[in-house]
């Protein structure tokens, strides 16, 4: 509705307002070809199904867009951490099996059950709440068994799997679909630790055999276990970070040809030039040195852009790299663009590319002092997405 609807002179049409002019001009970009693409590399580089890790929002690239994609690509499961995670999925008419990882709660049961969820099983405890749900819903429950082995996170020990497994064998109302485990250090191929979780889970998988039951899918690679280490591969892979074309830490090896799905564009909203001694954001902490131009970015913490980033981090303008002074602020914050030329509109790139220059994002994490998990998932609803690629408009 407009409420000047009518009081046009006749034949002047209504100016039409459309989604690109009340979005921000601050957005997400989200190549998802390169999702895809990074798909069939890790594919092709495990050689086992792989079952993308789409928790936390798909890593900030959106949970629902970046879902219906992989599902559009041929992905055969999915994995989330949370319940509400994977009723969204299957509210926006996800119907590839999808595992959620992270521990059950009891009063839980029936929506997992209700949403044809797979459960993780991280005791004999819940495995018995699992079973009295399922019973009571007369709906068998679709599980796979978690053991510890080193990640002191969830799931039974390693060394005390063989009554758990000998339960959930003798479990009427469970159907065993995998057998997994977490890797605590599998960023570092240096890490020894990767290889002594691997020997305690096979450990745990050689039950089935012990009791002739058939194996079920064992799977405990994540980003780090695909890059580094191929004998964690086993039935199936994990991977969140390195579908999304981000190396999990900086001391990963680019063991798979994947590239970053994710950019984040802004525009210049303001341009000065700040006299020499005169003093930027709160607190004050920068002072120009010089006289010195100065653009604002309307884009801040409270879109979930470091604050750390204050005085340190870098930024794209003009097709140069351009440093950020004074501190993030909650919605904006500042550059000094030394003798680059802005204009008020011009794109400003935070993470990916402009020209031939590229900011990625284990570069911005590095500066925020933190991991590139923790800065695409703090990117909130606040800020648009796009999507461009194949599947863009399918959605
Ligand atoms: C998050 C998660 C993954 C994916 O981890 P990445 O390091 O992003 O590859 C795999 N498995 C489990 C259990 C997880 O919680």
């Amino acid at each position: 509705m407009n409420a000047r609807a009518g009081t046009l002179p006749d034949g002047v049409e209504e100016p039409r307002v459309t989604t690109a002019f009340t979005q921000r001009p601050t957005r997400i970009r989200v190549d998802l070809d390169a999702i895809s693409d990074n798909l069939r590399a890790i594919q092709a580089h495990a050689g086992v199904p792989v079952m993308p890790i789409v928790k936390a929002n798909a890593y900030g690239h959106g949970l629902v867009p970046v879902a219906r994609h992989l599902q559009a690509q041929g992905a055969t499961r999915l994995g989330v951490a949370f319940v509400e995670e994977g009723i969204a999925l299957r509210e926006a008419g996800i119907t590839l099996p999808i595992l959620v990882l992270g521990g059950i709660f009891g009063p839980q049961v029936g929506l997992f059950l209700h949403h044809d969820l797979e459960l993780t099983v991280s005791s004999i405890a819940k495995l018995r709440q699992v079973e009295a749900a399922a019973e009571a819903l007369g709906r068998r429950a679709a599980i796979h068994l978690k053991i510890d082995t080193g990640m002191g996170r969830i799931g039974v020990r390693h060394d005390s799997a063989g009554p758990f497994v000998e339960a959930a064998l003798a479990s009427r109302w469970c159907e065993i679909r995998g057998i997994y485990s977490h890797l605590a250090c599998a960023d570092d191929p240096d890490s020894p630790m990767t290889a002594r979780q691997l020997e305690r889970f096979l450990q745990a998988c050689a039950y089935f055999e012990r009791v002739g039951a058939p194996m079920p899918v064992r799977h405990l690679a994540n980003s780090g276990g695909v890059l580094h280490f191929s004998g964690t591969h086993l039935d199936m892979v994990r991977p969140g970070i390195l579908l999304y074309g981000v190396l999990p830490d900086a001391a990963s090896r680019p063991a798979v040809p994947v590239r970053p799905a994710l950019s984040l564009v802004s525009q210049v909203v303001y341009f000065k030039v700040v006299r020499a001694g005169g003093t930027v954001s709160y607190g004050a902490t920068w002072t120009a040195p010089a006289d010195t131009r100065v653009v604002t970015v309307p884009i801040g913490y409270g879109d979930g852009w470091p604050r750390a980033l204050s005085s340190h981090g870098q930024v794209l303008v003009s097709g140069e790299r351009h440093r950020v002074v004074g501190r993030v602020c909650m919605d904006q914050f500042m550059v000094a663009i030394g003798a680059s030329s802005a204009c008020n509109e011009d794109e400003v790139v935070l993470i990916g590319r402009q020209g031939d220059q590229e900011i990625r994002v284990e570069e911005v994490a590095a500066a925020a002092g933190t991991i590139p998990y923790e800065v695409l998932v703090q990117l909130n609803e606040r800020i648009p997405r796009e999507y461009v690629g194949a599947d863009a408009s399918a959605g």
